[in-house]
């Protein structure tokens, strides 16, 4: 079944030149892009996001490094998609991430770590109605 997933190219990411590179990497794995708008957004927008890591030691250095500069938010479409872009990403700690990851590739820590990806569908539902409107999903 084709299913949906939600995806944010980070701000170090774009800083660092890597969207085109990052972007041929999800064409290359057969995601079909749905919608895409690169952004600024606010800190409120980053906080109202992650509310779920709210109250976490890590939370107000994750919102101010995400409202830091540009972003690529994109909704990403193919069978199996969510599993399959979180493995394409690699761990969250690009320490600890395979060979071959986007995460391994482009990220330099545990918070700067290039992509985001949704970790189930309940949260891909949330973080695309969080950015996207109905008629842009077409
Ligand atoms: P993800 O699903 O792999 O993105 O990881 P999480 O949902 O656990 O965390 C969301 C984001 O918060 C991560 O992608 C990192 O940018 C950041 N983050 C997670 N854990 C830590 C941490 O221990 N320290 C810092 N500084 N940032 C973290």
């Amino acid at each position: 079944m084709r299913q949906r997933t939600f995806s944010i190219i980070k701000p170090d990411a774009v800083r660092n030149g890597a969207t085109g590179a990052i972007l041929a990497e999800i064409d290359k794995a057969a995601f079909r892009i749905v919608a895409i708008r690169k952004q600024t957004i606010s800190k409120p927008q980053a906080e109202g996001f992650y509310a779920v890591h709210q109250g976490k030691p890590f939370f107000d250095g994750l919102c101010d490094f995400m409202s830091s500069g540009p972003l690529v938010l994109m909704v990403l479409e193919k069978e199996n998609a969510i599993a399959d872009l979180r493995k394409l990403m690699g761990a969250t700690n690009p320490a600890n991430a395979e060979e071959g990851t986007i995460r391994k590739r482009f990220a330099a820590s545990i918070q700067e770590n290039a992509i985001h990806g949704s970790d189930g569908e309940d949260t891909a539902a949330f973080e695309i109605g969080y950015w996207f409107a109905g008629y842009e999903l077409i």
